[in-house]
């Protein structure tokens, strides 16, 4: 096995499209557990942590964010997005969020990656580069199944961008304990009040990141009479029925981790919490 460092983005594409059997590192959280459990064994790696030009954040009303920002940088950093901080405080340990990045969760590209429920409520895009140049996939076209995206081996992710959508957003999960614990089932909810849109990604409930479009709407439609600015309250039985919708959109399966019934029990208790939260973001 061999490892190249490289510092420049250049660098790196060369080396993807030069070279046979190539694995990129980035903060090495989930590729080192494949190598050290021997389901890998990469002829060439290529680590990535040293290139700056990969660490860039921007927000301007658009928001960039480099496949190298860390968890914990997310957490230190005004990142746009409120429910990618909540998601980001819920990762692994502090050695963990302090090495694990955007790029590698979109790279593993789990069901149960905490930040894609929230990168698919934003309708954020992916964007990827090669020496044949960039091209840009919106977040819900990346994922393809479990572990599986669109992106060719010889595409480095670089960045992960979305449009500001505001306050009003939240991450939820359930797993069997707080921290150091894969999701059972997560939740993200987005209300973008300035482009009257709602978002709703969840997680850990499919073989790819689900969107819940039949929650979305009746959410909609909810904002639509109260007031997309006004913060209100909804009724317990709205929020109940978003939840329901919310858990109606999901593919669960039983595993390990949770069954199917528990997995929809706690979708609904979330999409009710959420709604309720979010409603009344100022
Ligand atoms: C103890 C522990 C706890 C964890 N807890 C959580 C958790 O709570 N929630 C969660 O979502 N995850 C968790 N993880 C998984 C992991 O930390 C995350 O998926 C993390 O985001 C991976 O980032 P990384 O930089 O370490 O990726 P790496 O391990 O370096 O890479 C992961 C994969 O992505 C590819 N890759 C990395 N960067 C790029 C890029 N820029 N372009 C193309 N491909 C790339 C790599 O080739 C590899 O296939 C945990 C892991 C451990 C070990």
């Amino acid at each position: 096995m061999s490892v190249h460092i490289s510092r420049h983005v250049d660098d790196v594409l060369d080396n993807l499209s030069t070279r046979k059997d190539v694995t990129i590192l980035a903060g090495g959280t989930d590729l080192l557990v494949e190598i050290n459990f021997g389901r890998i064994r990469p002829s060439n790696i290529v680590a990535i942590d040293r290139v700056d030009e990969l660490k860039d954040h921007s927000r301007n009303g658009h928001i960039r964010m480099g496949a190298l920002v860390t968890y914990t940088r997310m957490l230190e950093t005004d990142v746009g997005s409120p429910a990618l901080q909540e998601a980001a405080r819920t990762i692994g340990s502090p050695q963990i969020r302090n090495a694990a990045t955007i790029g590698g969760n979109l790279g593993t590209c789990s069901p149960a990656g905490d930040t894609l429920p929230v990168l698919a409520a934003l309708e954020a895009t992916v964007v990827l580069r090669s020496k044949g140049g960039e091209r840009r996939v919106a977040f819900g076209d990346f994922m393809t199944g479990p572990k599986k995206s669109v992106r060719r081996p010889d595409e480095l992710i670089v960045a992960a961008e979305w449009e500001d959508a505001g306050e009003a957003q939240t991450y939820m999960f359930a797993a069997t304990r707080n921290a150091m614990a894969i999701s059972i089932s997560g939740l993200a909810l987005v209300v973008d009040r300035a482009r009257r849109r709602v978002g709703v990604g969840l997680g850990s409930c499919g073989p790819t990141i689900i969107r819940a479009t039949d929650a979305e709407r009746f959410a909609a439609g909810l904002f639509d009479e109260t007031g997309w600015d006004r913060p209100a309250r909804p009724s317990d039985a709205a929020a109940r029925e978003f939840g329901r919708l919310a858990a109606g959109a999901a593919k669960p399966i039983d595993d390990v981790r949770g069954t199917v019934a528990y997995r929809r029990h706690v979708l609904a208790v979330m999409g009710a919490r959420a709604l309720a939260r979010v409603a009344v973001v100022p």
